[in-house]
This record gives structure tokens, sequence and C-alpha cells, in this order.
């Protein structure tokens, strides 16, 4: 039975047989924990690289419970706010290598599917990130500046009329239009990327959460409640809920992010809107909208705001949240009036991890033998297959490109404590959305660093 405290439609419409726990104590040369994106593609580059390595997963829910199992789908390459903050916190040549390597993770996300004939709904149509009023208009100009300035390929300028070619909405001012991304259904793929590891040879325990990692001398001891899993190295896989382990609570704070989901629409109902490429599309918004076709024809309407529960709390019944859904349906309306009849059926959210620098983390513990990737800060599903790649290279034990990039073992500044960091994360929303607020009003006003990154900047 799954704790979920909403109707995921992902995971309803992905079902898998239950695995077992574990109910014994074992050896092994590499124990992952957290059964989602990043913990599967780190098992799957290792034994792609190294055949024959005995690698368990170890999963407190079920395959793909998380972020992994539930998230809006775009394999799409943003890190760190926007393209433009990326050059501006880590220079031409890191930010470039950065998108570069995400860039390729999103074609290589597509290979692999198609090596391996996984069935989820993958279409690689681009991201086409709409500017809606001025202020976002200024935006989607630097992100392009800033491509070109960088030498980055794959990025188009659209304006209003070419955009509203594409997907018909009178609020589009114009778009960027970046190749690099595509859509997938996240839980087929969770699903079908566990089968393919297990086919390597990877075990996978579900409903086995861990309650500790000890430092047994020889090997690392992963505690879970009916054995201990004696590992060479462990890589730490569980995003949003490393904030409840003791080297990460100060490093990453839960974010819930929430999703609506419309009926499918009738073929008349898609006259109306086009939008053949499939692309994803996003706005400009500091809280963006993020929205996509499904393959049976339904809308994903997401975004709009983002909740951090008091003491950074996890929990199931946070799952929803009427008064965003609320507001993510006035916002669909407004952006498509053409289909005022259009009904919603579902909604859910999930928490995500974010850091104060906006950037993933990705690093090691323990003399080098516990390696973590997340932080991913709502943009993953990419990224963490970069991430399952670096991974791979600190437990092998062989530095690369990759773990050169500048998210790799940095010194990540801490939140402060509570109940500072849930006031200070909430002063930052506020701003945040005022701005937002702002721009919908006709004001400009370009980039914007969040409150709390400036804070702790200046402190850091
Ligand atoms: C509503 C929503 C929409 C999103 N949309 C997008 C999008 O369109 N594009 C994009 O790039 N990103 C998106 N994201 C973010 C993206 O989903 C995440 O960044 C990514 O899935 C993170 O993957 P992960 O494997 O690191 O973490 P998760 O998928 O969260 O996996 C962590 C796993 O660890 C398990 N776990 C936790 N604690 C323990 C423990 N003690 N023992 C064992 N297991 C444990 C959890 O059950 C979970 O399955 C979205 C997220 C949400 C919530």
């Amino acid at each position: 039975m799954r704790n979920l405290g909403s109707s995921v439609y992902w995971l309803e419409t992905a079902r898998h047989d239950p695995r077992a726990s574990l109910g014994h104590s074992v050896d092994v040369d590499v124990a992952i924990v957290g059964a989602g994106f990043t913990g599967l593609w780190t098992a799957y580059q290792l034994l792609e690289a190294q055949p024959g390595l005995q690698i368990t997963l170890l999963e407190s829910e079920e395959v793909g419970f998380g972020a992994s199992g539930r998230n809006g789908g775009f394999a799409m390459t943003l890190l760190d706010m926007s393209l433009a903050h990326l050059r501006r916190n880590h220079g031409d040549a890191a930010a470039k290598a950065a998108h570069d390597a995400v860039a390729t993770s999103v074609d290589e996300i597509g290979e692999t599917v198609a090596a391996h004939g996984i069935a989820c709904e993958w279409v690689h149509g681009g991201l086409m990130v709409v500017g809606t009023n001025p202020g976002q208009m200024q935006r989607v100009e630097a992100d392009y500046r800033t491509a070109q300035e960088l030498g980055l390929d794959g990025f188009r300028r659209l304006s209003s009329e070419e955009t509203r070619a594409e997907v018909e909405s009178p609020t589009y001012l114009g778009a960027l239009m970046e190749d690099h991304c595509g859509v997938l259904h996240p839980a087929k793929l969770t699903n079908r990327l566990a089968a393919v590891v297990e086919g390597m040879g990877a075990t996978i325990f579900e409903r086995t959460p861990i309650s500790r990692i000890e430092d047994g001398g020889a090997r690392l001891h992963v505690h879970t409640p009916s054995g201990v899993v004696r590992a060479e190295q462990v890589v730490l896989a569980t995003n949003a809920w490393a904030s409840t382990t003791p080297w990460f609570k100060h490093k990453v704070v839960p974010l819930y992010t929430y999703i609506a989901l419309t009926e499918p629409l009738t073929d008349a109902q898609w006259d109306t809107v086009g939008w053949e490429r499939r692309q994803g599309i996003e706005d400009k918004r500091n809280f963006v909208h993020y929205y996509r076709r499904t393959d049976d024809g339904r809308i994903l309407w997401g975004g709009s705001d983002g909740i951090i529960y008091p003491g950074g709390a996890i929990r199931p019944r946070y799952d929803r949240a009427d008064t965003v859904f609320k507001r993510l349906e006035s916002t669909f309306r407004r952006t498509f009036p053409q289909l005022d009849q259009v009904r919603f059926s579902h909604g859910w959210g999930g928490p995500v991890a974010i850091t104060v620098s906006f950037m993933p983390l990705f690093g090691s513990l323990l003399e080098g033998r516990l390696h973590y990737g997340l932080g991913y800060n709502g943009h993953g599903v990419a990224p963490s297959h970069t991430g399952g790649k670096i991974l791979r290279d600190k437990v092998l034990g062989k530095p690369s490109e990759l773990t050169e990039l500048c998210f790799v073992d940095t010194a990540e500044p801490g939140f402060p404590p509570e109940p500072l960091r849930w006031i200070s994360a909430e002063l930052t929303r506020r701003t945040l959305l005022r701005q937002d607020a702002a721009f919908d009003g006709g004001k400009l006003g370009g980039e914007m660093d969040p409150l709390l990154l400036r804070v702790m900047k200046k402190l850091g």
C-alpha cells in the first residue's frame, strides 16, 4: 500500500509488482540508499562500467515513490535559477561545462530508453520558455544572450507570432526555444529502469528504510529494521529526505511543489491549441509555471508556488495543497481561455530539495566511502542522469571531467537553524511571489536572487 497523501496520476498509470524488503544482513560492494532517478542511474552507470559489481538499492517505500515518480517529466538542462544566473555565479567555462554535461544527459536518456525498449512515453520535443509580460521577456532575452555568448547550441528566439503558431495562448509575448529537452512518463521510467538494473545484476529492496550509516571499520554499516548492509561504499540518493540526516540537515530544505492535471482534451479542443511538437513549456516567473501534454491527451500544469512546511517536514498529507491547486487552475484558464470547459481530474505534489546556492550538491564523506548526490532545486530529471555518472566515477575512484563540474565537491553554505530557516525561507518565498505579481502588473526588474541566498552568501 503506497504511503500517498494524494492521487498521483503517474503512479496510478505505472503499477508494478512489489519487491521484498530486506530480511537479513548482507555484504555488498555498493549500497545505494533511495531508488529514485539518482539511485537508479547510479546503479545503471556503475553496472555498465563494471558488470559483476554487487549493488544493493534500499528504498524506504517503493521504486519511484519520491519526486522521481511524480514530477512533471521534463528532462531539461536548467541549473541554478537560470542560464544567466549560472554564468554569473560560476563563470563562462564552468557554466558551459555544466550546461553541456546536462544537455548530453538529455540525449543519453533518449538513447538509453531506445536501447532498452523502455516504454516511458519519451518525446524529444524541446523546451519553449515563454515570456508573458515585459519583465519575463527581459529574462528570456538575458538567457538567449547568455546562450549565444557562451556558444551553446540548440537555442532559438521566437517572436510572439512564432510562439503562438507553436501553441496558441494570448498571453505569449515571445519565447526561447531550446532543443535539449524531452518529456517522459516519470513513473514508467523509474519502473522500467529498475527492471533494467535488476537485469544487470542489482538487487532492490523496497519498504526498507535505513535508519543510520556507521563506519564499521573495513566497511560502512547501513542499518535497516531487519538487517545491516555492510558495504565497501555507500551512495546517498535520498534528495529531500537527506534533510533528516546529520550531514545535510542544514544544507538542504524540503520544498513542496504541486501539479494539477486535466481530463483528456477532445480533438476539437486540441485544434484550438496546436502544440504538435509536444515540447515542454515554462514561463519566466520566479515560481515558474511548467506544463506539457501527456500521451493520453491531457495537460499537466505545475508550479506557481512552493511551500516549505514548518520545520522542513515531509508528510503524506502535504501531497495536497488545495489553495495551490486553485491558483494553478486559474492560471491555466488565463493562459488557455479557449479551454474553459476543460476540467481537472488530479492534483498532487511532492518534496524537492532546495540548497542555499540553488545548485545540486555532489561529494564524498567518511574518507571517500560515502558519496552523495542531491539538492536539484526542483530540476533533477536530467541532472540526476549526469549525477549517476558523477557518482559512478566517485565510487570507481576515477576522477573525470564530470567530477570537476562546478557543483561537485564544493563548500556549500548552510541554512540557519530553525525557526530562522523557515522564517527566512518564507520571507524569500513572499519576496519572489511579490516580484512575480509586480511583473504581471507590467513592472521591469530583471533577474533576482532569492533573499535567503543573498543573506547566506554575505554570512558565508
Ligand atoms: C511535483 C514535482 C514536479 C517536478 N517536476 C520536475 C520536472 O518536470 N523536471 C525536473 O527536472 N525535475 C522535476 N522535479 C524534481 C525531480 O523530480 C527531482 O529533482 C528528482 O526526481 C530527484 O531524484 P532523486 O532520485 O534524487 O530523489 P527522489 O526521487 O526523491 O528519491 C529519493 C528516494 O529516497 C527514498 N528514501 C528517503 N529516505 C529514505 C531512507 N531513510 N531509506 C531508504 N530510502 C529512503 C524516498 O522514498 C525516495 O524514493 C519535480 C519534483 C516534484 C515533486
